[in-house]
Formats: structure tokens, C-alpha cells, sequence
């Protein structure tokens, strides 16, 4: 990934999706907002109990540098389940000035409709950005570890094949930044979760300890569920950042013990 700075904002992209002229897309930080601690500065959520005229201020001051309407902003009610929803032009604008008109219970969104913007939020959940360009169709998927273990990331494919006729050769993916395996120590019963979902390969669960206890990389997880529902690891672009060791510029739910606000991930066709 690369990150760039704009007036008070620092803002990281994708080098494989930034080729693409067709469309825009962003993973924000937490830099050069107007929120109070916890939430300092750049929080995007009304759902974390900052004061929503503040996050109605970082919202607008992001997306007129990124160049994208506020209006065309579509957001969900992220509950960490494996629900895709599919936005049509109806849903355009959901939830983008607050969290009551945001589409419910969802957790990744498709759409190939222009002007809309579709953001997931996050802090330590795995973000996801999907981009086919030869259907033009984008998507965004947000992968906690609950998620992951529903395979959210490999319905999200499923959607862009069987809705938008896609090929899984053609989709991009982007992984970006999330709590890392260093610091996504999990219980034996996760454990055990994690092991009945994708078998007890070390690739997804590491450093088991006596106790029971193991890291889980959700890095390694969804990118395992992109390669085995087609789309080549070429396309795949992984950031590799860990929130939590770097929760000065993203937040970090697990750094923070919960008090804390969150970062965006999203998409347009422009
Ligand atoms: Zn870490």
C-alpha cells in the first residue's frame, strides 16, 4: 500500500486498484480529524458514542479532499456476521450523515452502480476491497474474526459471480490494515472454532500456547478464502499493518480495550 498526505489528512491506497482511473478508494486513517480522545481525531463512526457533529465534520472534511460526495456515501449496521447485501441505486446515500438510515445488519456490501460510495469501518476488523474491472462491479467486505469464520470474504465472491456474472480471474482484492496475528491472541474455544472452519493448518492459527490459547491470522484466513474461490494471489494485495502496533494512525479496538473510534475503508465507480 501507499499512504499519501493531503492538508491534515494522511490517507493509504492500494498500488493494484490505484492503476484503475475507473474508480476511487481509500483506506482513511486517524489522522487530522476533529474528534476528542478517545475518538482523536479522524473517527468516521456515529455508532461509538463520539458527538455525531464532530464525525459529521471529519466525514465531510474526508470526502471533499478524496473528490467524492458525501451524498453518495453508503454505509451498513456492521453486526460481524456473513451477510453480502447487494446496493442498488435505492440504497445510494444510506446512513452517510448518520447511523439510523445505514443499510441493516450487514457486513459487506456489492454494487456496480456509479457514484456510490460503499464504506465498511473499522478498528482491528479485517478490510476487504474487492474491484472487477472488466464488469465494473466493486464490493467491500468487513472481516472480524467472527467474519472470517463465516467466510465473508469468499461470499462476497459468490455475490460478483452469481449476481454480476463475474469471473474470480478478474477480481482484485485489497487486505488492508488489521490486527495482526503478532497481537490476535485468541481463547481455546476460537481455537478450536478456528481449526473446525478451515482444519487445524498452522498457516491460520500460530504460537499455540500450553493453556490452549493461539493467534489467529486473519491475514493468512481471507486470503486463503480469495485463492480457493478463484481469484489469483497476483491480484491480491495484502498491507500486512497491524492495527494494534500502529494504533497511533489506525484505530484499534484491542489497543484501546474498546474506547476508541474508527477508521474507513471504501470504493466508488466514479
Ligand atoms: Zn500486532
Amino acid at each position: 500500500m501507499i499512504e499519501k498526505k493531503s492538508d491534515s489528512l494522511c490517507i493509504w491506497f492500494f498500488e493494484n486498484f490505484l492503476k484503475y482511473e475507473a474508480i476511487g478508494h481509500f483506506i482513511s486513517t486517524r489522522i487530522g480529524g476533529h474528534s476528542s480522545p478517545p475518538y482523536d481525531s479522524l473517527n468516521l463512526s456515529f455508532n461509538v458514542g463520539d458527538d455525531p457533529e464532530k464525525v459529521l465534520k471529519n466525514r465531510t472534511l474526508f470526502f471533499e479532499t478524496l473528490g467524492v460526495p458525501l451524498s453518495s456515501l453508503t454505509t451498513a449496521k456492521q453486526i460481524h456476521e456473513g451477510h453480502v447485501k447487494i446496493v442498488s441505486e435505492g440504497l445510494r446515500g444510506k446512513g452517510s450523515t448518520d447511523y439510523k438510515g445505514a443499510i441493516n445488519a450487514t457486513d459487506a456490501m456489492v454494487t456496480n452502480v456509479p457514484g456510490t460510495c460503499l464504506m465498511i469501518l473499522l478498528a482491528d476488523c479485517v478490510p476487504i476491497l474487492f474491484y472487477d474491472p472488466s464488469k465494473m462491479v466493486i464490493g467491500v467486505a468487513h472481516a472480524g474474526w467472527r467474519g472470517t469464520l463465516q467466510r465473508i470474504a469468499q461470499k462476497t465472491v459468490v455475490v460478483f459471480q452469481q449476481h454480476f456474472g463475474c469471473s474470480p480471474q478478474d477480481i482484485l482484492a485489497g487486505i488492508g490494515p488489521s490486527i495482526g496475528p503478532c497481537c490476535c491472541e485468541v481463547g481455546r474455544e476460537v481455537v478450536s472454532h478456528i481449526e473446525h472452519v478451515f482444519g487445524a493448518e498452522q498457516e491460520c492459527i500460530s504460537r499455540e500456547s500450553a493453556d490452549g490459547k493461539g493467534h489467529f491470522d486473519l491475514w493468512t484466513a481471507n486470503l486463503k478464502q480469495l485463492t480457493q474461490a478463484g481469484i489469483p494471489k497476483k491480484n491480491i494485495e495484502t498491507s500486512k499493518t497491524c492495527t494494534c502496533d500502529h494504533s497511533d494512525l489506525f484505530f484499534s479496538y484491542r489497543h484501546k480495550r474498546g474506547q476508541t473510534g474508527r477508521f474507513g475503508a471504501g470504493i466508488v465507480i466514479r
